[in-house]
């Protein structure tokens, strides 16, 4: 303990088998994936369906769920009974379910506790003419519960053309679904629950559709939010740094290093959860300099001090404002 490489916490991603899932968490970032159709790699995550081990250091081999509650010091003592945040890459080879998730409040009452899910997503990569789903039509539950009634998806559901690039806030109460041909960096709340509007009236080979969630649905649907029209970043880039989202959750930023302009970020927040999206690099602290590769995500834990960026890279970095 003590040396500047203890402050960095790097984690083994969890991968998760997807009927909508592809090959790309391979071809893509170079992961070693089980066989199958992969959907999901949870890169940083201390939720119970997917918790990530420590790939090294003196907590090889432990889960960050165990390290929240045993080590809060190295979270900077930040308060919470669990690990708040989730950091996912998804591979959407199809479409995934047209879904609305809960706030806390909701959560808490009707999910055993459970935590709300907000939600964002940074496209990394979308193919030509790929589109996304986010936000509704619908200006009440009644007006809701009918168009999904008489299966009106396409004036119901707000579809958006997307590209690499694009970010796009998810609220609670945002009916969305990731479409097929898309590569995502979702940060979200470290929650599970998912109410499912729609799922293209699919059937798995026994011939069964997955369950869907009406009720729950129309109960958390934000129906005075206006729905985007596209997904370009409108925040000023200011020395490399764009502040994508700042709310109650999280915040989240993208960070583009270019050789010959290292970036320095000053520690403004308990933990740091940092990942490498594209290129390649280094982080510096402390005066020792430890390797970067698309596809690395780590926490810079509490005490790290600032961390210098330099390289070839692009970041997405999000934090819990102290
Ligand atoms: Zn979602």
């Amino acid at each position: 303990m003590g040396t500047s490489s203890s402050k960095l916490l790097f984690l083994d991603p969890v991968f998760v088998e997807k009927i909508w899932g592809g090959r790309k968490l391979e071809t893509e970032f170079g992961y070693e994936i089980p066989d199958g159709p992969i959907g999901e790699c949870w890169a940083i995550s201390a939720h119970p369906h997917g918790d990530c081990r420590v790939a090294e250091g003196p907590f090889a081999g432990t889960t960050l769920s165990e390290l929240w509650d045993t080590h809060r010091e190295l979270f900077g003592s930040a308060p919470g009974d669990r690990f708040p945040l989730l950091v996912k890459i998804l591979d959407a080879c199809d479409n995934l379910s047209v879904q609305v998730h809960p706030d806390d409040a909701y959560a808490a009452e009707h999910e055993d506790g459970s935590l709300g899910k907000r939600e964002c997503w940074y496209v990394l990569d979308a193919d030509e003419g790929a589109q996304i789903i986010v936000g509704q039509h619908a200006h009440d539950r009644a007006e809701f519960l009918q168009m999904v009634r008489e299966g009106r998806w396409d004036s119901l559901l707000n579809e958006v053309p997307i590209r690499a690039g694009d970010f796009f806030p998810v609220e609670p109460g945002t009916v969305h679904a990731i479409l097929a041909g898309t590569l995502i960096l979702e940060t979200q709340q470290s929650s599970d629950v998912t109410y499912r509007v729609y799922d293209f009236d699919r059937v798995d080979a026994a011939g069964n559709a997955r369950d869907l969630h009406i009720r729950q649905s129309a109960d958390v649907v934000d129906y005075s939010a206006e729905p985007p029209a596209d997904g370009a970043i409108r925040t000023p880039e200011v020395d490399g740094i764009t502040h994508l989202l700042h709310n109650d959750s999280f915040d989240v930023l993208r960070v583009r290093v270019h050789e010959g302009a290292p970036i320095a970020i000053d520690q403004r927040w308990d933990y740091l959860c940092v990942s490498v999206v594209d290129g390649a690099g280094a982080v510096e602290l402390e005066g020792e300099a430890r390797p970067l590769a698309k596809g690395a995500h780590f926490i810079a834990l509490s005490g790290a001090g600032t961390l210098r960026f330099s390289g070839e890279m692009e970041l997405i970095c999000s934090y819990v404002e102290r």
